[in-house]
């Protein structure tokens, strides 16, 4: 064999120990799951290659060392680990191997939960014992943790003995509530649920909320269970917490439809996953195909695309919004997420660093999920040029000096601060706001640089000669803004509410201002009582609309902007108001509507949409595939709807 093989496999093996000794044995992830696949992968495929395995490599065994100061547990039945595929082709490759000895095989398809695989064993309808996963035979004793958990029973109808594994997991909305006020930030929901069940203190545990979610029963006496499906019915016969939705599925097609639906859906879920799991239904059936020397033959995990990786941290990018907030942008070493390139994400505001203990040179964990901006979660680990992050005290687009407010820190040289200015010009002409369709970013700054415009008034006195001394600006495009410009001097109220820029008044607040108020006037006249009337509005979004106005720069602006033309509509209740004062909470795919679709017939007719289920909400409107917004509505008793039963209601 060659030596650099060889060479190359040791230095696999120590990494590989080196991470997962701060993974399973430490709980303090120092690598991200989908660059740990890349590197085991590796190592079996050079394994597989040269016919040689080393004494310590990680594939002898599954799973990590166990910490001394916990009690070893020694499990009565194995708990196996699954094949990971990422590929439909493997995928494909495995159903067809089960498929050719049994046509008529049924695969149970279910969630694969991202949290700390448990096992617990009742005797006499008792809890007696729970116990980490270990590396699939030696596990650790967490018997007083698992008994704090609100989803574990104590006791069960069934008085046999029987082992049961699940998955412990701490919810995401359990987890923010937890960060909301924690000293120290929990990094993810998984390791958040792993450090509270492996804690020497029951306390802890307890105090993190976890819940288990059950899937598989791997002993049982006196009781003969023939399928998975069997297994959950049994398991939910004997209040353990299992998921409700999971799927048979006969074909190839089926499965990979399955696994597409999940997919679309996976970021509405209250818990993490990262993948599915396909297992033959049938027991008996299992039986036939057996085990490899590490995995059952009958199963297998598909894993979706991360969205989670750990990369370096090179450099901080302050930013001056429009209203004069500094945040901190974090310059990443690239990295593909979910389906894209990252090279920033963001740290929201100093006290955010400060909460993280994020350094200069770190590795830090970044996270992106569909249409949320990319975030820096929390640090993987030093090195050796780590280094703190300054807090800066002046603003980088001016140079004055910054004041700090809560927990951010703003320029406050409003008017003369020329990112400010370019950035209240972007937001004036965005789509939502005024609608000035060709101006971006790119152009608001030649506006700015070139020919001197530092206000949105400054819009309507441009002229077609002006803007031809703009770099690519020829006749078609300078008509084109011309237009845009004079057709946005007939605007909707709301529209032009949010066009202002006032802090936290985004577009939904500007609606709802719109329609309570009905003219400009009498939203410019509006006290702080009379906004705060309206249901969501609070003191800090009243008190900065009446800040807003108390300021005479800004009426100024707004009085040139009525001298240029601008006219404001009044806001008329539309006539078809069959929805008014009814909530909508939307989940799952619709069969005809898109999201913003529904979303806009709802509130044309006079609805609000509401992104998370309480008593307040009318009506759920369900559509294939829904998140666990589905189980709140059922608890709290809350009409569920379709698509058609809401366009008849509209008709
Ligand atoms: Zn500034």
């Amino acid at each position: 064999m060659e030596d650099t093989k060889l060479q190359k496999m040791k230095e696999l093996v120590e990494i590989i120990n080196y991470h997962n000794y701060n993974y399973y044995s430490l709980d303090n992830p120092t690598i991200s799951d989908a660059e740990w696949d890349k590197l085991y992968d590796e190592l079996l495929a050079l394994e597989k290659e040269t016919g040689v395995v080393l004494e310590n490599s990680p594939s002898k065994r599954v799973g990590g060392e166990i910490l001394s100061s916990f009690k070893k547990y020694t499990h009565e039945v194995n708990l196996y680990s699954l094949e990971k595929c990422n590929t439909f082709e493997r995928l494909r490759e495995w159903v067809d191997s089960i498929k050719k000895q049994n046509q008529k095989t049924e695969f149970f398809v279910e969630y694969k939960y991202d949290g700390l695989t448990v096992s617990l064993t009742y005797e006499n309808g008792i809890l007696v014992s729970g116990a980490t996963r270990g590396n699939g035979s030696v596990g650790e004793d967490v018997t007083a943790q698992v008994k704090t958990i609100r989803t574990v029973p104590l006791t069960i109808d069934y008085k046999g003995k029987v082992i049961v594994q699940g998955e412990a997991i701490m919810k995401l909305s359990e987890l923010s509530k937890y960060n909301k006020t924690a000293d120290e930030p929990l990094k993810n929901a998984r390791n958040a649920a792993a450090g509270a069940v492996r804690n020497l203190d029951p306390k802890i545990t307890a105090s993190r909320n976890l819940d288990v979610i059950f899937y598989s029963i791997n002993y049982i006496d006196n009781t003969e269970i023939k399928s998975q499906v069997e297994m959950y019915e049994f398991l939910k016969n004997n209040k353990f917490n299992v998921e409700k939705k999971w799927q048979l599925c006969s074909t190839y097609e089926e499965i990979e439809n399955a696994i597409n639906d999940i997919d679309n859906i996976k970021s509405s879920l209250d818990f993490l996953i990262d993948g599915v799991v396909i297992k033959v239904n049938d027991i008996a059936e299992r039986k036939l195909f057996g085990y490899t020397a590490k995995f059952p033959k009958w199963a297998i995990a598909y894993k979706y695309a991360a969205e989670e990786m750990s990369t370096k941290l090179n450099g901080i990018t302050w930013q001056v919004g429009r209203t004069g907030k500094m945040t901190p942008i974090a310059e990443i070493e690239p990295v593909e997420l979910a389906g894209a390139t990252i090279k920033r994400a963001t740290l929201n505001n100093y006290n955010d660093i400060l909460r993280k203990k994020i350094k200069l040179y770190d590795y830090v964990f970044v996270r992106r999920s569909n249409e949320v901006i990319p975030e820096i979660l929390g640090v993987a680990r030093e090195t050796a040029e780590s280094t703190p992050i300054q807090k800066i005290d002046t603003c980088p687009s001016c140079g004055s000096k910054l004041v700090e407010i809560g927990a951010n820190l703003f320029c406050v040289n409003t008017y003369h601060c020329p990112e400010q200015i370019k950035d209240r010009i972007t937001h004036y002409a965005s789509r939502d706001a005024m609608n000035l369709v060709g101006l971006r970013d790119k152009t608001v700054a030649q506006l700015y640089e070139i020919l001197h415009v530092s206000t949105v008034a400054d819009l309507y006195n441009l002229t077609a000669d002006d803007l031809s001394k703009l770099e690519g600006f020829k006749d078609k495009k300078i008509t084109n803004l011309l237009d845009a410009i004079e057709k946005s001097k007939d605007v909707e109220l709301s529209q032009f509410i949010y066009s202002l820029g006032i802090p936290n008044i985004g577009k939904k607040s500007a609606k709802l201002l719109a329609k309570e108020f009905k003219t400009y006037e009498n939203f410019k006249n509006a006290k702080i009582e009379d906004i705060n009337n309206i249901f969501t509005f609070g003191d800090v979004m009243s008190e900065a609309i009446v800040e807003y106005f108390e300021n005479d720069n800004n009426l100024q602006i707004i009085q040139k902007l009525f001298d240029s033309g601008v006219k404001i509509k009044e806001y008329v209740q539309k006539s078809t108001q069959k929805l008014s004062s009814m909530t909508f909470v939307l989940t799952g795919t619709l069969p005809t509507l898109s999201r913003e679709d529904a979303t806009k017939i709802i509130e044309d007719n006079g609805g609000q949409v509401s992104s998370s289920v309480s008593k307040k909400t009318d009506f759920v409107l369900l559509g294939e595939n829904p998140g666990s917004k589905l189980q709140k509505a059922q608890e709290l008793g809350i009409k569920i709807i379709i698509e058609a039963e809401l366009k008849k209601m509209v008709e």
